[in-house]
């Protein structure tokens, strides 16, 4: 059966993602479609949802604008896939955080047991690469793009550390939700999206 992949289509690595998607799904033999998603209508019937970088605060605003928000955060409570990277990640958290005043931001999405801090490496490593252990996907290093990164700084007790870097973490899974802090669209590597097609396509 073809699994049906969402990506939420206002900013961000939308194509990226799309074709790692793809590439994914034909290395692992799943038939699989993605549909861009910016409308309520558009989250009917797809079998997960990827979230993903770009600009939190504009893609909350823009998603809760076309009502998607809401409908989104009550269908992952509700177990539908979803996958966030970076931006992504930062509105599936259930606290954001300021990195410069402390202070607790709104939650846009607050499905995944999680604490992020907001640009969290600053100015001066405001974006690197390095090549992270992620022992779940393999043992060969995934080529890890991080821009204008978040860090997870607290992780639930559901929530699986998966990887992390300097001590915070920057892979993590609860459930069906999965986040990365950094950007695995930007890679050829299908390691980290295979890895979440997986486990949707046994839903299905
Ligand atoms: N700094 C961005 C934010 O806070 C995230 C950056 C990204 O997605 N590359 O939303």
């Amino acid at each position: 059966m073809a699994i049906t992949i969402g990506i939420l289509a206002y900013q961000g690595g939308i194509s990226e993602h799309e074709y790692l998607v793809k590439k994914a799904c034909s290395e692992l033999g799943i038939e699989c479609r993605t549909r861009w998603v910016t409308k309520k209508e558009h989250l009917e019937g797809i079998d997960a949802i990827i979230l993903p970088g770009g600009e939190s605060t504009t893609i909350a605003k823009l998603a809760s604008r076309f009502g998607v928000l809401e409908e989104l955060r009550d269908r992952i409570a509700k177990g539908l896939p979803a996958f966030g990277t970076c931006a992504g990640a930062i509105l599936m958290a259930k606290e954001v955080v300021d990195r410069k005043t402390k202070k607790v931001l709104e939650n846009p999405l607050g499905v995944m047991d999680i604490s992020i801090v907001r640009n969290y490496y600053g100015r001066q490593r405001q974006s690197f690469e390095i090549h992270l252990e992620i022992p779940a996907i393999g043992p060969k290093p995934f080529r890890a793009i991080f821009i204008r990164a978040p860090a997870i700084t607290r992780v639930g007790e559901g929530v699986e550390t998966l990887a992390r870097l300097d001590g915070v973490v920057v892979v993590a899974r609860q459930g069906r939700m999965l986040a990365t802090t950094f950007h695995p669209e930007l890679t050829e590597d299908t390691r980290i999206h295979r890895f979440f097609i997986e486990r949707v396509a046994k839903l299905v």
